[in-house]
């Protein structure tokens, strides 16, 4: 959508806004914040360790819809199959019956750095070490890429191939050995799955930004994944987190670990916000029990006289639960949202961009109609979206319409592998409460506070990342336009 001040349409205030052309692509359709990579790997000797990974994949296909990849090892050699698209439009029985072994790992990719195209896809293969490649799988943003790009002397891109690049440099050097040396000196957020002929590696940035969880196979084997849910899916149960700083290997010996940094722990709070599924299990408490609190707190915060309470699915739905239970007003489905958007590949069109959110969600007219709306949203990034929500809600019958965010607002951009938006686009950059309530046509708007919302998480304000929200950069980022060549990285210790 374009914020056109001619339009008698658009509010005086928008034009405060800049103009961005927030055409719908039907393929990249929510605006808000995208995943940015799901990543999986497996050790398990005497089971089909390429299936059990397309599972793995299958949960995690919300972290990243543009790619998908598994490489597989039978011992003497690996196997990558990767292509563009979703995991079960990448993978067939046929294809997956191919890659024997009991070794694999898998990705599933949206592209954060690098463009979005096969070369890019994930995982990166190298050939490398003593007797064997490695096959690479990245969930993260590296905020050095050009300084690795110009040591390697190759053109700056995709963080993870240059990654791979490193870790494969030296033909003498074992893979365990690489990471040791490599992963101390990367800088950004990483959470890393990787594996040579015999063994499952993964590891994981010193701030512990992006998950990664390893678990525990019922006949024995081990798997890890960004998330648990991927861990149910293959019946691992699962023991640990991979701890920030923290390299560990899976082989026929068990689970090993070494520490190749002290951790300085920042999660990432937006997982519990939007990123995760309800049913990944961090730090002991389930995502969905945190989103329910989240909404409770916006009804202790935010009450409001409405008749009833509706959420934006799929990822408003907890805290709504959680907002009527504490406010007490009955919760209603009011909004369905289309389960295939995102599974096309039809180029987006001026008519198809027209129909804006419709193409995702639809209003009930019957449960809309003639109420007072709470409506619970996750986080509001560009505003474009929320301001679309409402007026077709109004125009469904709704009263009143109250917004209430389970996030609060997004002023900054994210460095370590979200793809939010520029600065310049965030509506909650410059734009007050007050403001960005009277653009999106809300009859009121809050934002649940930041202390409100990290006291739902099992984890502690210090323990978080939470820079898109307060500006608290856990990791020296560059300056937005003058982009990664500003940090500083010192070469000579990468060759140390
Ligand atoms: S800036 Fe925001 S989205 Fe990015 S890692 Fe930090 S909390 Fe998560």
């Amino acid at each position: 959508m374009t914020t056109d001040p001619s339009d008698p349409a658009v509010p005086p205030d928008a034009r405060r806004l800049p103009v961005v052309d927030d055409g719908v692509d039907p393929r990249r359709l929510a605006e808000g914040p995208r995943e940015e990579c799901g990543v999986f790997g497996i050790f398990a000797p005497g089971e089909d360790v390429a299936t059990l990974t397309y599972y793995g994949l299958y949960a995690l296909q919300h972290r990243g819809q543009e790619s998908a990849g598994i490489a597989t090892s039978d011992g003497s050699r690996i196997m990558v199959h990767k292509d563009m698209g979703l995991v079960n439009q990448v993978f067939t029985p046929a294809g997956l019956a191919a890659m024997p072994g009991h070794v694999a790992i898998g990705h599933c990719r949206y592209s954060t750095t690098g463009a979005s195209s096969w070369a890019n896809a994930q995982p990166a293969y190298r050939e490398s070490t003593v007797g064997s490649g490695i096959a690479l799988g990245h969930n993260g943003n590296l905020v050095n890429t050009a300084e690795i790009a110009r040591m390697l002397g190759v053109p700056s891109g995709n963080d993870s191939g240059l990654m791979a690049d490193l870790l494969a440099r030296d033909p003498d050097v074992s893979v365990e050995a690489a990471i040791m040396e490599v992963a101390p000196k990367l800088v950004g957020a990483f959470s890393v799955v990787l594996m040579d002929n015999e063994r499952v590696y993964a590891f994981r940035d010193p701030h512990g930004i992006r998950p990664l969880v390893v678990g525990r196979l019922p006949k024995g084997g081990w798997a890890v994944a960004s998330e648990t849910s991927a861990l149910d899916i293959v019946g691992a149960i699962p023991v640990r987190e991979v701890a920030p700083g923290e390299l560990v290997m899976l082989d026929e010996d068990g689970m090993h670990a070494r520490r190749f940094a002290p951790a300085t722990p920042h999660f990432c709070l937006f997982e519990w916000v939007y990123l995760a599924r309800p049913d990944h299990v961090q730090a002991e408490r389930s995502v969905l029990f945190s989103r329910r609190e989240v909404g409770r707190q916006l009804a202790r915060e935010a009450p409001v006289d409405a008749d009833i309470v509706i959420a934006v699915p799929d990822s408003g739905r907890d805290a709504a639960a959680g907002y009527a239970s504490e406010s007490g007003l009955p919760f209603a489905d009011g909004l369905v949202k289309n389960r295939y958007v995102g599974r096309t590949f039809i180029e987006p069109t001026d008519s198809l961009r027209q129909l804006g959110i419709r193409l995702k969600l639809s209003p009930v007219r019957e449960i809309v109609g003639g109420r007072r709306l709470v409506v619970v949203d996750d986080s509001i990034v560009r505003g474009n979206t929320s301001r679309q929500l409402v007026a077709m809600l109004k125009s469904a019958g709704a009263e009143e319409v109250h917004l209430r965010i389970c996030a609060p607002p997004i002023k900054n951009p994210c460095y370590y592998g979200i793809d939010m938006a520029t600065r310049a686009q965030l509506i909650g950059a410059d734009m007050t409460v007050d403001e960005i309530r009277d653009y999106v046509g809300a009859d009121s708007l809050h934002y649940v506070s930041l202390q409100g919302l990290v006291d739902q998480t099992p984890m502690a304000m210090d323990e978080l990342c939470r820079a898109c929200f307060d500006g608290q950069y856990p990791i020296p980022v560059p300056d937005e336009h003058e982009h990664l060549a500003q940090i500083k990285f010192d070469l000579d210790a990468l060759d140390a």
